[in-house]
């Protein structure tokens, strides 16, 4: 049989949390690939697979993935799992995907948990429409490019978290939108599982309280579109028309009117009259 890596969603908490897919594919690899060994050794306990395990995480990727790659060329098929939830989605796995098919090897996602979903669902929040982030970039400058693309973000955003940089993480993200509604869900699918609610400082206070235990996942609530009119509509009371037309520099002045116009929510002709008088 040709080799090929199956994607295999495994339980974020609960080990009833599993599909009878990804428990066939787990028996019948030759190979699992686990971000984790001693998590993975739970799972393979609880449904009696004895499938050989081989490590594969961030600290190994870079020697690890092509020797995988290198074995299923030679007709291994390997299942992908991670420490918890989805492969792909915020953890090494994404790596080792790609590196499949830049070298034409077969394949396939087996769907189940994946923390932020959950997380998603239990909110409580409007989510039609959402903005997934996984971990707040560790890189100064993107974080900051970040932070600031979310003081407009209408729509709800969604961080991962460990418990030791909860309240930092809630601290820099209030900096950055102000006191917003934001959601915390912790312990997905355990024992402890918990849905806390409030504004980014009455989060802040309760865990000052009770200090943050376990994994997280913080959803911060989308900008209030009216809000942001007001606020920009406020931005420009204090320009005067013609500061306001040098903001467009670059527009032929028939579209900079338009613009100017628009933005202060008023007619083109009264542009037009305040410019000449
Ligand atoms: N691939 C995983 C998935 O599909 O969700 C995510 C991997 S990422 C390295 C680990 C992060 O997921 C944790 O730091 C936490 O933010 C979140 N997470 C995983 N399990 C969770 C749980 N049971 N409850 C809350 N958050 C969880």
């Amino acid at each position: 049989m040709e080799g090929r890596l199956s994607i295999c969603a495994t339980p974020i908490g609960n080990l009833e949390d599993i599909t009878l897919r990804v428990l066939r594919t787990l028996k019948e690899a030759d190979l699992i690939a686990a971000e984790d060994t001693r998590q993975t050794i739970k799972l393979l306990n609880a449904y009696d697979i004895e499938t050989p395990m081989i490590s594969y995480h961030k600290f190994n990727e870079q020697t690890r993935g092509p020797q995988l790659v290198q074995m299923m060329q030679e007709g291994k098929h390997i299942a992908l799992v991670s420490d918890a939830g989805t492969p792909g989605i915020s953890d090494p796995g994404e790596t080792l995907i790609r590196l499949c098919y830049e070298a034409g090897v077969p394949v396939t996602s087996l769907p189940g948990p994946s923390a932020f979903v959950t997380a998603m669902t239990l909110s409580g929040l409007h989510m039609r429409r959402f903005v997934f982030e996984g971990f707040l970039p560790t890189d100064k400058k993107e974080q900051q490019a970040l932070l600031e693309s979310l003081r407009t973000e209408t729509r709800p955003v969604l961080f991962y978290e460990a418990p030791h940089h909860l309240t930092r993480t809630l601290e820099t993200l209030g900096t950055a939108v102000g006191d917003r509604r934001v959601v915390t869900v912790r312990e997905l699918t355990k024992k402890h599982e918990e849905r806390r609610s409030g504004t980014i400082a009455e989060l802040l206070a309760a865990y000052e309280e009770d200090p943050p235990r376990g994994e997280f996942v913080i959803i911060v609530d989308g900008a209030d579109p009216e809000m942001l009119r007001q606020e920009e509509e406020k931005q420009w009371e204090d320009l005067s028309i013609e500061e306001h037309m040098a903001l467009y520099p670059d527009l032929p002045e028939k579209e900079a009117m338009k613009r100017v116009a628009k933005d202060r929510g008023i007619r083109k002709q009264d542009v037009y009259a305040a410019l000449k008088s």
